[in-house]
């Protein structure tokens, strides 16, 4: 399929609207970054985006997920919190004139946890800009591309046009730990010819990424004094034991990476990933009990169901098992399907020009082991996903960190996007 194209003069001023944006775009990252909009804590950042959206003339939505709703849907993850205080924002733009194809620019707007914020070399809610990065919890993941959307479209306006197509802008919540988020917003109707999701992708698109299953694994041992230690059960070993099993089935995964198109030579693309651990009561008393909490990847191409099957077949044929020892899954969130994007989408095409336009290089693909809601839009709205976005460093890390110039460049990408596929008309 070929890309569609925008005439160079008309390219050129949404450049130089781009850029005289950008100052104002960092101010606004910096603001954004600053709203600790952990899991279930985002409404100070939904706040901000709403009301920006709002002063843009957006026609406004904002709505509480309904977990019925989404338990009902086969992309729907388990929900293990209260929806009370969890929305969704989507501003959307109504054309004057409706000659070109629509577009949702989607980005997520919670981030994760930061640790002990003493490991950070600064507070991790005070977004500075320090030799040409930008700081903070959520700078790269993904705030600053949650705000490029925004910016981006008002780029084509400054510049004196107006976009030919409908344009949603969506601000979700739950990327982080089940993609519901996502999956509702799709669900109340927002649908488009394409959708761009500007993740921190190193400047990249991404062609696939794994599918991704959250679950604990609770042991129930038997408690005793340590003087008699063989007549308890240890519930830390057995879940130690366990853990060793699920490693033995990551192994095996990524034995098979050969053949799954795209995956060859990944590094590790498949990764189980124990991430929190509690258990026992007291040094001097074998622990009755242990959980760990559990994220295990699986490739694109495989059902939740079947992947979530062999997780558990593989902890019932553990030597823990087979001695008895009682165990409980459970799963805690994400029970996501991955995708691949199919190659010689329009979209794609015109994305792949824009970024010439922007960066003065090839837009490069590549296959990423991580979770995305990108699975949302096209496994269950057949919509084709671009996730393409800025460099970052220390994601889910410490001093997490996005690079200014990349997200001026993706900016201008996005925004030449956006003037080529929604087509512009002068103001
Ligand atoms: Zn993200």
């Amino acid at each position: 399929m070929t890309a569609r194209t925008l005439d160079p003069a008309v390219a050129a001023r949404i450049v130089a609207a781009v850029n005289a944006g950008f100052d104002q775009q960092l101010q606004f990252t910096a603001d954004l970054v600053a709203q600790p909009s952990v899991r279930a804590k985002e409404q100070s950042a939904q706040d901000l985006l709403y009301t920006a959206m709002g002063e843009r003339g957006l026609s406004m939505d904002r709505w509480q997920i309904d977990p019925a709703q989404i338990d009902s849907h086969k992309g729907g993850s388990p929900i293990a919190i209260s929806y009370d205080d969890v929305t969704n924002v989507v501003g959307t733009y109504e054309p004057a004139t409706h000659t070109g194809q629509s577009l949702i620019l989607n980005g997520h707007v919670d981030v994760v946890p930061t640790g002990p914020e003493d490991n950070w070399a600064r507070s991790p809610w005070d977004a500075q800009i320090i030799d040409g990065w930008m700081y903070g919890r959520g700078s790269g993941d993904m705030k600053a591309g949650l705000v490029a959307n925004l910016f981006a479209f008002d780029a084509i306006r400054a510049a004196g046009f107006a976009p030919t197509a409908p344009i949603y802008l969506q601000s979700v919540v739950e990327e982080e730990c089940t993609g519901n988020g996502s999956l509702s917003a799709l669900l109340r109707g927002y649908t488009a010819d394409a959708v761009i999701i500007p993740e921190p992708e190193e400047n990249m698109l991404v062609r696939a990424n794994v599918g991704v299953i959250w679950f604990q694994v609770r042991v129930e041992g038997r408690p005793g004094h340590p003087r008699e230690m063989d007549t308890g059960v240890n519930a830390i070993d057995e879940v130690t034991a366990l853990m060793s099993n699920l490693r033995v089935l990551e192994g095996e995964w990524n034995a098979k990476q050969g053949e799954h198109p795209y995956f060859e030579g990944v590094h590790n693309p498949i990764n189980f990933n124990f991430g929190q651990i509690h258990g026992g009561d007291w040094p001097s008393s074998v622990p009755s009990w242990c959980e760990v909490q559990v994220r295990a990847g699986f490739y694109p191409g495989i059902s939740a169901e079947d992947a979530w099957t062999e997780l558990q077949q593989c902890l019932q044929q553990s030597e823990a098992s087979r001695r008895g020892v009682t165990y409980l899954v459970q799963r805690t969130g994400f029970f996501a399907e991955g995708y691949v994007l199919a190659e010689g989408s329009s979209a794609e095409a015109t994305l792949a020009t824009a970024h010439e336009q922007a960066f003065g290089s090839e837009l490069k693909s590549f296959v990423t082991p991580g979770y995305l809601d990108g699975r949302v839009f096209s496994l269950y709205g057949g919509i084709p996903a671009l996730v393409y976005g800025p460099i970052s460093e220390n994601i889910h890390a410490f001093d997490e960190r996005v690079y200014v110039e990349s997200v001026r460049q993706v900016t201008t990408a996005i925004a030449l996007f956006i003037a080529a596929w929604c087509g512009v008309e002068p103001v």
